[in-house]
């Protein structure tokens, strides 16, 4: 059963009388049990609602559109898929008290993985979602191998029963499921000759595997540093050398580079990130890889809309790792614009110094940093920083910051989302 949380005005929902609190009890007979359902169930021209209104009353609609029409409902959320592992690395472990609570949740959810793109590690499937993975055809999933050999990956994953994680994969590649897979990297653990495997390994698996990156272990104050540390410079190096190796095999066999490094193995390894051209779709770019590339063409393809901007200052507000590329992307932003960039790094003070990624910058964090900045223009803080409530990570409201500060912010993905209509004079 899925309960409808919003009916959009003239649309099907509501010529049907459904409303916020409507119960969809099944669609063609089939039991309804999340979104996945609903969408893939109700994609035919004709179907046969099952629902349950708010007073009890259960009705079936015969609905017959043309197809690709919505019903027009905003389902509540689905429950999220715990996870079954407790890997020493999880950013869980990481958090100070006293966050919301829903922060504290372990997700590992394969529906989530094929909606946006979140890395799942596969090892909480039951048979039913097997069933649905292949049935809707959930392609590509996004996946967190860590390591192809199984003793190694059920060390990292804290998981004794985790499922070998090949012949998982397998049995999905024969129903035609593609996947992008990650490496998180934890030093003396599965880099060195561990990731040299599991690369081979993954490429050697066939086309399914789309991609593989390559992601250095990122950890807080509060995380567990006797059982975990970060990679040293040498070790993203090394790291990297076994990417290109994997990436010149991939060239040469099929013509894509296959093997990528996130854009922080290569800050932390000191070494030039790589040309845009290797990221060809730049698939796990929200997983932080080809990022800097990525807002460089970004920039570049939408330049003439970026206009209005002679003379004005603005505040790039970030985490301190982009802090470092962020000159790359700002110099060609500056001859576009006209305007006058300022890079604020901003220290994460919730995590500690450790934590770099700007998208866990806390609200007071950055509200302090433009205190008194009144000769900026406007202020650009970073997107992924705010949740879909508005919220920063220490729970600030984008809108208290925004009172609070005497300069114009918005939030900002790609820069162009924020600069295409100019502030006012
Ligand atoms: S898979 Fe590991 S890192 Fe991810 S949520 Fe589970 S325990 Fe945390």
């Amino acid at each position: 059963m899925i309960r409808v949380t919003a009916v959009h005005p003239d649309s099907i929902a509501s010529e049907l009388g459904l409303r916020e609190g409507t119960e969809l009890l099944s669609v063609n007979g089939r039991e309804l049990e999340d979104f996945l359902d609903w969408e893939f169930l109700t994609a035919e021209e004709e179907i046969l609602l099952h629902v349950r209104q708010p007073d009890g009353q259960e009705i079936e609609f015969e609905i017959e559109r043309p197809l690709g029409e919505p019903i027009g409902v905003g389902l509540e959320p689905a429950r999220i898929r715990r996870c079954a592992n407790r890997c020493d690395f999880c950013f869980v472990d990481g958090l100070p008290d006293g966050l919301r609570d829903v922060l504290y949740i372990r997700d590992d959810d394969y529906r989530l993985s094929f909606r946006y793109g979140n890395f799942a590690t596969l090892t909480n499937l039951k048979p039913h979602d097997e069933r649905r993975i292949i049935e809707y055809r959930l392609s590509p999933l996004y996946v967190s191998v860590h390591a192809t050999d199984p003793t190694v990956r059920r060390y990292l994953l804290r998981n004794p029963t985790a499922p070998e994680i090949l012949p998982q994969l397998r049995h999905f590649a024969e129903h035609g499921i593609e996947f992008h897979t990650q490496i998180v990297m934890s030093p003396g653990v599965n880099d060195g000759p561990v990731l040299r495997q599991t690369l081979a390994e993954l490429y050697e698996f066939g086309p399914a595997i789309l991609g593989c990156s390559v992601v250095p272990v990122g950890l807080t104050e509060y995380s567990k540093h006797h059982l975990v540390r970060e990679p040293t410079a040498d070790e993203c190096r090394a790291a990297i050398q076994l990417i290109d190796e994997r990436a010149a095999i991939a060239r040469a066999g099929r013509g894509v580079n296959w093997a990528f490094g996130a854009d922080e193995l290569y800050l932390r390894a000191g070494v030039e990130l790589p040309e845009a051209e290797i990221y060809a779709g730049f698939d796990q770019v929200e997983n932080g890889v080809g990022s800097v590339r990525w807002l460089q063409q970004r920039i570049e393809t939408v330049s003439a809309q970026l206009s209005g901007w002679e003379g004005k200052r603005i505040a790039v507000v970030t985490g301190t790792a982009m802090a470092q590329l962020m000159p790359m992307v700002l110099r060609p932003l500056t001859s576009i614009t006209g305007a006058e960039f300022e890079l604020i790094p901003v220290v994460n003070t919730l995590f500690g110094p450790s934590v770099t990624t700007a998208g866990l910058l806390p609200g007071t964090a950055m509200q302090r940093a433009l205190q008194g900045r009144r000769d900026l223009d406007l202020a650009l803080l970073p997107g992924e920083s705010v949740n879909d409530d508005g919220l920063f990570i220490d729970s600030m409201s984008l809108g208290l910051l925004a009172s609070s500060v005497p300069v114009e912010v918005r939030l900002s993905k790609d820069f162009v989302d924020a600069l295409r209509v100019p502030v006012a004079a």
